[in-house]
């Protein structure tokens, strides 16, 4: 067991305890998902509660994404994280995220299993996500705005420096905060106007159909968005045909992003994007292992003018960091459930700042669009102040489990205004999705059963 605690002084609320719950949605069954590497994704949530005895009711929601078997051991290293949290005052991990994290990656015998990588660095971004829910929960702010209107300095305690300084000092990262500061209000005037812009994956998933491919592309652009995205990488004929198709769809104007999640090799990855030059794609997103950081520099040179994105299943701001002083991307893909949570996607903002590389998330999956919506406002608001060349990803699935489900309209994210971090599901999905035990479960396993008789 690692060490207890602090004991906080009476009177001053604590963390009571970490609740747990594996929670998956069937969507293989649509192929609504699928691509080149991952065919028949079940959308899960590793989840968890911070319940306090505050007596205020709040309560802070977090999750890490997973896709289906292995959410147990997802949500089993949670709950190793449990005896770091439970006890602790709810003020002190409110007031000072960065403490907490810092406690849980350098949990003395849990950080064999990584570090700072897989299963257990994502179960530390579930609890530190769930702290800045319940953070920005008790001072009545979405947590975009509770970042936007951070003291500079308190943002940069709030950052790990160590292995970044050789890119990115704590004087540099006050700088670049400090200049955010300029015109924040007018940004974050224009942000509850107009929203930020979101592009859509819902075309390109590979098992749809032409008749599916067409008709989603057309929507998309009727539905305001400015750019989509296809999953490439099985078969090149196809994806040829494909890219066409959508082109056609969409016209001139609009960007095509292809996605091929890690399907190829270096030099495949170049002749593969090549092939497909001709119907101008902006993008290739993870067109080959996400730690090959100079297989991912030389992708770039071999596949200019078409750009370089990945960041999905980067394990870390260390991974980004050489990502950038390689030149290997031009495109940062942030993922709010992927890294240490909101402490590590600040480093790795505050990285892309100083590099002047764009930030688009990859988001989707289950609460992933709820999630990061927050990360690019704060970033547009406060810090890089600028939204060209930044789109958030958009895929409409599942939000309706949520309780503050993301608003999508004319291609633009609308900033939340509820106070927290939009992580919440509502009890409905939990009692139903629960899994094995929940209700959509336990009757599909009694149908099975019929079925077997
Ligand atoms: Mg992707």
């Amino acid at each position: 067991m690692p060490p207890a605690p602090p004991s906080p002084p009476s009177g001053n609320p604590v963390i009571t305890a970490v609740d747990t719950y594996d929670i998956r949605f069937p969507t293989s069954r649509r192929l609504a998902g699928s691509d080149a590497m991952n065919p028949d994704p079940d959308y899960s949530a590793a989840y968890l509660v911070l319940r306090t005895d505050a007596g205020d009711g709040l309560e802070g929601h977090g999750f890490a994404f997973t896709i289906g078997r292995g959410n147990d051991v997802q949500v089993a290293a949670i709950e190793a994280l449990r005896p770091h949290v439970v006890g602790r005052s709810v003020e002190e991990v409110c007031g000072d995220p960065g403490t907490l994290s810092r406690v849980l990656v350098g949990d003395s015998q849990l950080r064999w299993l990584g570090p700072e990588k897989g299963v257990m660095h994502m179960a530390i971004g579930a609890v530190v996500n769930a702290v800045w829910d319940l953070a920005a929960k008790r001072a009545g702010e979405p947590l975009w705005r509770l970042l936007a209107h951070a003291d500079p300095e308190w943002l940069v305690s709030q950052v790990d420096f160590r292995y970044l300084t050789d890119a990115l000092t704590p004087e540099e990262a006050l700088e670049l905060l400090r200049r955010g500061k300029d015109g924040a209000d007018t940004r974050e005037a224009a942000l509850r106007e107009r929203g930020y812009p979101a592009y859509t994956t819902s075309p390109g998933w590979l098992g749809y159909s032409d008749e599916k491919l067409t008709r989603l592309a057309e929507q998309a652009v009727a539905d305001g968005f400015s750019q989509i995205k296809l999953k490439v990488g099985a078969d090149l004929d196809e994806d040829v045909r494909r890219l066409r198709l959508a082109r056609q769809a969409v016209g001139p104007d609009v960007r095509i992003a292809v996605d091929a999640n890690q399907r190829w090799g270096v030099a495949e990855a170049i002749t593969w994007t090549r092939a497909l030059a001709d119907s101008d794609p902006y993008w290739i997103e993870e067109p080959t292992s996400p730690d090959d950081i100079l297989g991912h520099a030389a992708v770039r040179r071999g596949v200019a003018p078409v750009k370089v994105a990945t960041g999905e299943h980067v394990h870390n701001r260390v991974v980004f960091k050489q990502l950038l002083q390689a030149g290997a991307v031009d495109v940062v893909q942030i993922d709010a459930a992927r890294v240490g949570g909101v402490n590590e996607n600040l480093a790795i903002l505050l990285l892309a700042a100083k590099f002047g590389v764009p930030v688009c998330p990859h988001a989707g999956g289950v609460g992933l669009c709820e999630l990061v919506q927050h990360l690019s406002m704060f970033d547009y608001v406060a810090l890089s102040g600028t939204t060209r060349n930044r789109v958030i990803e958009y895929v409409d699935h599942l939000h309706e489990h949520f309780v503050t489900p993301v608003l999508v309209r004319g291609g633009h994210y609308t900033a939340p205004t509820a106070p927290g971090f939009s992580a919440q599901l509502r009890a409905e999905a939990i009692a139903e999705h629960s899994y094995p035990d929940g209700t959509f479960w336990a009757a599909e396993r009694a149908a099975r059963a019929e079925e077997a008789a």
